[in-house]
């Protein structure tokens, strides 16, 4: 597991929530820009020498975007030297089995950053605990996922992750 993106968040004071993913795009000089792609494409990371500009699908969800967001930051900080472009279609943030034009690996590196971004353990434990939230009920994950800005899925697939809850 990668520690990666909680440092990145402590370094750049961007630790509370919901996190300020487009903030830390910006202290990382990153562009970012939401534009009417091909509902298929979740967006992109595009770098060349002088920039990096991440796109995301303007016709999705906010917490979708989110994601995407913060799975193409994953991209640019882990892998940005391997290639010119990270396109990412239904991406998928919890299956190793990506539909994309690259390899599953970086993939996967790619989503365990987002996850870790959007949903770090830390803040997850304060939450829970500044509002006393019982995250073995449904409505309590449901509030979780509303602070975090994330989707309850993504949030669900986290703690099951981070060991705090158990599928049956
Ligand atoms: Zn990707």
């Amino acid at each position: 597991m990668n520690k990666k993106a909680s440092a990145l968040l402590k370094e750049n004071s961007l630790f509370s929530y919901p996190v300020d993913v487009k903030k830390l795009a910006k202290k990382l000089k990153v562009i970012v820009s939401s534009e009417d792609l091909e509902d298929k494409v979740s967006g992109f990371l595009a770098v060349d020498d002088d920039n990096a500009t991440i796109v995301v699908n303007s016709n999705h969800h906010e917490n979708r975007k989110r994601f995407t967001m913060a799975h193409e930051l994953g991209h640019f900080v882990l892998h940005k030297g391997k290639m010119p472009l990270f396109l990412d279609t239904n991406l998928k943030f919890y299956r190793s089995a990506v539909h994309s034009e690259h390899s599953a690996e970086i993939e996967m590196e790619a989503n365990a950053f987002a996850a870790e971004l959007l949903m770090p353990k830390l803040l997850i434990e304060k939450i829970i605990e500044t509002y006393d939230l019982d995250i073995t009920d449904e409505y309590d994950i449901y509030q979780l996922s509303k602070k975090l800005k994330v989707s309850e899925q993504a949030l669900t697939i986290r703690l099951v992750k981070l060991e705090l809850i158990f599928p049956f």
